[in-house]
């Protein structure tokens, strides 16, 4: 991700309840990671949001958008997603008293110079939108786990080779044998 950040000065801004203001932009990540999968955003993270004084902090909604390239969980081949995701996140003007109910709220801390980087809730919008399976199209046939053949581009013959051999070991016990080499 590198040092892409979307930095928001909100010092001398939103300081009374009810105010607002919108920023729309693009977070320059070229790349992300989710579980152990990376996925390339070569257009960047597009963002929309409103930052909101909602009394004792800044609420930040908005949505987040990208064209994600990754590689196809079955067959490998590139897989693009479109991602469109929703971003909420609650900056505290001070922490809650009770730690009991703070332990239940999401949230951070509005910092004292009240300047904040979204660049973090984007990333978390953008791997919350990413499906934990990534294929290249819906009804992707993958690899055949034999010889490796592309199913969505050539066909092969294994599945049909492993019936027949099986059907042929049913029908005759020894038949399995005859290709086995023995040492003398
Ligand atoms: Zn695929
Ligand atoms: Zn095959």
């Amino acid at each position: 991700m590198g040092d892409a950040s979307v930095i928001i000065d909100l010092a001398g801004r939103l300081e009374n309840p009810g105010e607002s203001i919108s920023r729309t932009g693009t977070l320059e990540a070229r790349s992300y990671t989710v579980g152990d999968k990376e996925l390339g955003v070569p257009a960047g993270i597009s963002y929309d949001v409103v930052l909101t004084n909602a009394g004792d902090g800044i609420l930040v909604t908005g949505l987040v958008r990208a064209h994600a390239e990754g590689t196809c969980d079955r067959c490998l081949d590139l897989a693009r997603v479109e991602i469109a995701g929703e971003i909420e996140e609650y900056y505290l003007f001070q922490a809650p008293e009770d730690t009991e109910e703070a332990e239940d709220i999401d949230y951070e801390l509005l910092p004292e110079d009240r300047v904040i980087d979204l660049a973090a809730p984007i990333m978390d919008a953008v791997v919350m939108d990413t499906p934990f399976v990534v294929l290249c199209r819906p009804d992707c046939q993958g690899l055949c786990p034999t010889c490796g053949a592309n199913l969505n581009r050539e066909t092969c013959d294994c599945a049909e080779k492993a019936e027949r051999a099986r059907v042929e070991s049913d029908e005759n016990p020894f038949a399995a044998l005859k290709n086995l080499k023995l040492d003398d």
